[in-house]
């Protein structure tokens, strides 16, 4: 039985998505699998499904482009496949709103952990609203949105507000990338942290001036 839900996998390699399916299909979910980004953008259209696997590089629409388009319907959590580490470099600044990334080759087993941490997140209940203020601006997680001094209304996508609240939470001390991956993504540290890097760059993007610090060889720790 199919208890677990759905998940599309958008990849356009038979033998990646054979294995995937595998995995998956073990783990009780359903797995949808669409070898291009049209075909993928339908099945997530129809299938509504609890977590989006997609490749980068397809043919056709690329995962880019088709992860900006799920975007203009859905809020689905979305975990960007990749050839290479730098390719998370480059899409990165596109700012696509995928929840996390895993670089190529992965094992399938850390994959279907990392859908599971997904999917937990998702059915937490939410936390009580609150406001949290650090040097001026305000972390508000009722509005999930974050407020400069001089009154800018910024709202990052649902894991960069939960990143930023977690460093928030702590204020002043500093956390290791394996300490924020467990709190903030649900999973255990798979030697993989590039991730908290990448969402902390797109915060230090769109929340300029605001003081999240790298602590070399360790982590980050926001605050003045
Ligand atoms: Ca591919």
């Amino acid at each position: 039985m199919n208890t677990r839900g759905t998940v599309v996998l958008i990849e356009d390699e038979e033998s990646i998505a054979d294995l995937i399916r595998m995995y998956f299909e073990q783990e009780g979910f359903r797995l949808v699998h669409a070898p291009n980004g049209e075909q993928g953008l339908d099945a997530v259209r129809d299938r509504d499904p609890r977590v989006v696997l997609l490749d980068l590089g397809l043919p056709g629409i690329d995962g880019v482009e088709v992860c900006r388009r799920i975007r203009a319907f859905s809020d689905v959590p979305v975990i960007m496949l990749t050839a290479r580490d730098s390719e998370i470099d480059k899409i990165v600044g596109l700012e696509i709103g995928a929840d996390d990334y895993v670089t190529k080759p992965f094992s399938p087993r850390e994959l279907v952990a990392r859908v599971r941490a997904v999917l937990r997140r998702s059915e937490e209940a939410p936390r009580a609203p609150s406001i949290l203020e650090v040097d001026g601006w305000e972390i508000d997680s009722g509005r999930r949105e974050v407020r400069s001094a001089a009154g800018d209304v910024v709202r990052p996508t649902a894991r960069e507000f939960d990143l930023l609240w977690y460093l928030a939470e702590n204020g002043g001390l500093v956390l290791s990338r394996s300490q924020i991956l467990e709190a903030v993504w649900g999973y255990e540290y798979f030697g993989e942290t590039r991730t908290v890097d990448v969402h902390i760059r797109q915060l230090r993007k769109k929340l300029e001036g605001l003081p999240i610090e790298t602590v070399w060889g360790v982590g980050y720790r926001l605050g003045p």
